[in-house]
């Protein structure tokens, strides 16, 4: 009897081994599955904005665009190129208006880019017609539920206007650049009043700070 126990040991031991080695398999299958679903969405959603994207370089860049906020052309002081530092020249043009006036996209186009950068602060790229960036700086806070690769119109919301990166202690204002393949150009021939709101104005509220 003994020895047959003996026998029989290492054999249940193995039957409990490969019984957690299933569950342990099952496991790692229904993670892997579930990791490959969202990657694969997600390189898929990369593909389309890239598709799409090469889709807008095939198209002429437009002569005019419109304002991206409710202001008056005619109130932008050109700062085109004006030093900024010892090395840097100003590469858009500042747009000034109260804190958390919102800022519309000045074109048709994709969100190419939401992110933070030291001098920009709080931004939005989108690429439009001809391959063009469009870039809006210093955003007191994003528009809510904008995401990369969202389709955009003059009429979509990105931001609010406000002080970040470094605009830090200077009224709040919009940092508005346009980025060609070969660099920065004027934005200022390019602009255009936005129409008038019919209705109520697109104003929110103060924003926070
Ligand atoms: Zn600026």
């Amino acid at each position: 009897m003994n020895e047959q126990r003996e026998y029989l040991k290492p054999l249940q031991r193995l039957r409990m081994r490969r019984s957690k080695t299933i569950v342990l398999v099952a496991l790692l299958a229904v993670l892997t599955m579930a990791v490959s679903v969202v990657g694969v969405e997600r390189i898929a959603n990369k593909l389309v904005l890239y598709v799409r994207v090469a889709q807008l370089y095939a198209q002429d860049p437009p002569r005019k665009i419109v304002m991206p906020l409710q202001v008056p052309k005619k109130q932008i002081a050109n700062t085109w190129h004006a030093p900024r530092g010892v090395n840097r020249l100003h590469e858009g043009q500042d747009i000034f208006a109260p804190r958390g006036t919102p800022t519309y996209s000045a074109t048709r186009g994709y969100i190419y880019n939401i992110g933070q950068n030291g001098l920009g602060g709080q931004t939005v790229s989108v690429v439009g017609a001809g391959g063009r960036v469009y870039y809006y700086a210093h955003f007191d806070s994003y528009a809510p539920g904008i995401s990369e690769g969202d389709y955009v119109t003059p009429q979509t919301v990105l931001g609010y206007v406000g002080t970040t990166g470094n605009a830090q202690g200077t009224p709040p204002h919009l940092h508005f650049g346009v980025y060609t393949s070969t660099g920065a150009i004027n934005p200022l021939p390019l602009l255009t009043d936005r129409p008038e709101k019919k209705g109520k104005k697109g104003k929110r509220g103060k924003g926070k700070g």
